[in-house]
């Protein structure tokens, strides 16, 4: 398939933000947008999301032959030698990753396949994490939870199923969070506290229990500021090690703020429960390296638009693979229509994928895994 007709135009994402997105030979892709980034993220564009859509929209693109996934190197060698970058992710993360996914939309168009099939023996559907109530920067009441999102992880064999599962327990949800508010991800907003809030959770049957603390977003001059109490780092890891035995946590995600690769590792103590990084590896290969050195996950998210490049990403789920770091592949807080995480999601091979419970932004990427598992059987 030879690369032709790119074009770019800025498009409004869930939280009517600006954003980006590309077509290529008429396959359309785009980016979302986070809204608690972190600090060691790829910029989301060069200049700016309007230089990156002219830019895009007067390129001249070489004759490039794509015949494979990894042939999008010869579009970012492409942009390196045009724009005199070391990495091609210089050019913008949400640029970057939304032309890398409409070239291979293009190119399974062409070869009358789906997208997950231009990746070898995909055969693994992730597991869904679902954001059901929320807090923090993605929530805009008053009193709200800190942590930023309280999440649900079934248990069925099947996706279909346990998506069955996590919007049956979001539903009944909605009676017990005081409100019938939703926040950027779809998520109840509620008044409750984190600890009424695990509480609830923990009362649920057929569910494992999850939260992303996001704590970078409430850590200030050497502390963790909660509603009533401010905790130095020792007394953020015994809180959290507390709450992991209280309410039975499976999944903690940034327990402590982006810098701290040893506090994350004094948070570690079983294999039986997933330490994530986030914010603190940022879908970075030289902060994952770091995190596996100093022993502080053993669960990654991963963001294609917090590096943008494909190619890297791929190298993140092999060294993830190597080191048996579960891998969570994710959207973001301001999401689009596209639904093509859920193809990388199964092409990867990704262990679980964090794409939210409702809303038609998240809706999408489910309906798409539901799809995709029905068409591997
Ligand atoms: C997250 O922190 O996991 C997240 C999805 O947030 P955002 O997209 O706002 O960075
Ligand atoms: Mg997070």
């Amino acid at each position: 398939m030879l690369l032709k007709r790119v074009k770019a135009k800025n498009i409004k994402d869930s939280r009517s933000d600006w954003t980006i997105e590309v077509s290529v030979n008429g396959c359309k892709a785009s980016s979302p947008s986070g809204k608690s980034k972190g600090k060691y993220e790829t910029p989301s564009f060069r200049k700016s999301l309007n230089w990156n859509i002219k830019i895009l929209n007067s390129l001249n693109f070489p004759n490039i032959n794509i015949s494979s996934f990894n042939d999008i190197l010869k579009v970012e060698s492409f942009l390196k030698r045009k724009f005199k970058l070391k990495n091609a992710k210089q050019f913008g993360a949400n640029t970057l990753f939304a032309l890398e996914s409409a070239v291979l939309k293009a190119l399974a168009k062409e070869k009358n396949i789906q997208l997950f099939q231009l990746f070898p023996k995909p055969k693994k559907i992730p597991v869904p994490v679902g954001n059901a109530i929320g807090g923090g920067l993605h929530s805009h009441n008053k009193n709200k939870p800190i942590f930023q999102e309280f999440l649900l992880i079934p248990k069925e064999k099947k996706f279909k199923d346990n998506i069955k599962v996590m919007d049956s327990i979001y539903q009944q949800l909605k009676k017990q969070v005081q409100t019938n508010e939703k926040n950027d991800e779809g998520a109840w907003q509620t008044p409750l506290n984190n600890e009424q809030v695990l509480k609830l959770l923990s009362q649920q049957k057929n569910i494992r229990v999850g939260i992303d603390a996001a704590a970078s977003s409430f850590y200030n001059n050497k502390y963790y500021n909660y509603r009533n109490k401010q905790l130095n780092t020792a007394a953020q890891v015994s809180y959290i090690h507390s709450l992991i035995k209280q309410y039975n946590l499976f999944y903690i995600e940034d327990p402590l703020q982006e810098e701290d690769f040893q506090g994350f590792a004094k948070v570690m103590h079983s294999p039986k429960h997933l330490i994530v990084g986030d914010d603190l590896t940022a879908t970075q290969i030289s902060r994952l390296k770091k995190a596996i050195k100093t022993k502080s996950i053993n669960a990654m998210i991963i963001k294609p638009n917090q590096n943008g490049s494909l190619i890297e990403l791929k190298q993140i789920f092999d060294i993830c693979k190597k080191h048996k770091i579960k891998t969570i592949l994710s959207h973001r807080s301001g999401e689009t229509m596209d639904n093509a995480l859920a193809d990388l999601a199964v092409g990867f091979g990704a262990d679980f994928i964090k794409c939210g419970i409702a809303t038609k932004w998240r809706e999408v990427k489910l309906k798409r895994l539901v799809e995709i598992e029905k068409s591997l059987k």
